[in-house]
């Protein structure tokens, strides 16, 4: 419930792209939201020095593009608060978030885009030079390498993919992974070891090391005889697996081996309301733009619902969609008249 003791149409956990364009659309759709976000609005993206591939924009940092987006879906009036989602207790009628402060929220709907965090080595070093030579993202952070010693890390798809993806651009890249055989697939090992890149195998990354000009060095131990070495490199791409943030995911909604959600093309999930966004939903191409592609749809999906369950409920209002609650099944949703929508939320 908000303030006034009325139930949002929405809420929205997570402020990355996904839960930011989720907030804009829901606002244009007219349907009371909340975006709840535990840290930074703009999540990854936050983190990110530069970006270069947002349609549109030619170049901005990652710190102004969460500006941006941020500032757009308030200009629509999307209530924005810090508090971080501890649990989802799914209901019949309505959905309620438990946040870290004690509060309860209650809602129609619920759009979880709480997104993902790159797997940390955790050395030394690491944390500190995010964006002055480490990196989670050679695609985003490729380009400022070229004709550069780099140096890979990890031993699975993503590494291996990186790592060819890389040696277009480097003048030397090295592969750094603790086993002497490879968890990616055939094709992907036949190609990295027909490449030029230098495989460093088990080995382990213990520090890295930086100047005021960014990253030199990295140190890495040899496992099988403890031997340690220097490599000077410039850049340090990590890619030891992504953890996305499926705590409060609830049960019953499907999760793939890796732990993310899968959904219906509308951002859907198993239970009637609840809809997941960004890169907590499984998908090919983490990046930005999905994020908040998938955020609109969810968003525009969202409405639809809530317009169909207020028909139901015979208490459509235009103005303001804030409703007394009564009581609705899914199974009445999912076999309920399709819901007119009032203006087109998407112009
Ligand atoms: C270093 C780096 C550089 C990148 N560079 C690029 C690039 O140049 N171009 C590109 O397209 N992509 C890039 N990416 C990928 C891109 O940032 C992600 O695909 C995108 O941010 C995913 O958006 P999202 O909204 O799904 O999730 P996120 O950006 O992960 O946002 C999720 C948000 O949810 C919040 N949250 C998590 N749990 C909770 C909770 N329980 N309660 C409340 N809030 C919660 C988090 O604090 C976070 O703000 C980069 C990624 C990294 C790590």
């Amino acid at each position: 419930m908000n303030n006034n003791g009325e139930i949002y149409d929405l809420v929205i956990l997570g402020g990355g792209p996904a839960g930011l364009s989720a907030g804009l659309y829901a606002m244009r759709a007219v349907l009371s939201t909340i975006l709840v976000e535990r840290a930074t609005p703009g999540g990854q993206v936050a983190i990110t020095k530069d970006v270069e591939n947002y349609p549109g924009l030619d170049e901005i940092t990652g710190l102004d593009l969460s500006d941006k987006l941020l500032q757009h879906a308030q200009s629509y009036g999307l209530e924005v608060i810090q508090d971080e989602a501890v649990s989802i207790d799914p209901g019949p009628d309505l959905h309620s978030v438990i946040l870290g402060s004690g509060k309860i929220l209650k809602a129609h709907a619920v759009i979880i885009a709480t997104g993902g965090a790159p797997r940390k080595l955790g050395v030394p070093g690491e944390s500190e030079f995010i964006g002055r030579g480490v990196s989670y993202c050679a695609k985003c952070d490729g380009f400022f390498f070229q004709d550069r010693v780099v140096t890979v890390v990890g031993g699975g798809d993503t590494a291996i993919e990186e790592a060819l993806y890389l040696s277009k651009l480097a003048s030397k890249v090295y592969l750094v992974h603790r086993r002497s055989g490879f968890r990616a697939s055939k094709i992907l090992q036949k190609r990295i070891h027909e490449s030029s890149v230098e495989l460093v195998l088990n080995s382990a990354v213990t520090q890295i090391y930086a100047n005021e000009d960014g990253v030199h060095s990295i140190v890495v131990n040899e496992l099988l005889t403890g031997e340690q070495r220097t490599i000077e490199t410039e850049g340090v791409f990590i890619f030891v697996g992504l953890m996305p943030n499926n705590r409060i995911v609830p049960a019953g909604i499907i999760l793939d081996s890796a732990g993310y959600a899968v959904t219906d093309e509308k951002c859907a999930t198993r239970i009637p309301g609840i809809y997941i966004a960004g890169d907590l939903k499984t998908k090919f191409a983490k990046q930005i733009v999905v994020a908040a592609a998938e955020g609109c749809t969810a968003a525009l999906a969202a409405a639809d619902y809530i317009d169909q369950k207020k028909n139901i409920m015979g208490i459509f209002d235009t103005r303001s969609r804030v409703i007394k609650p009564q009581s609705v099944s899914p199974e009445d949703l999912r076999t309920g008249p399709q819901a007119s929508i009032t203006g087109d939320p998407t112009h």
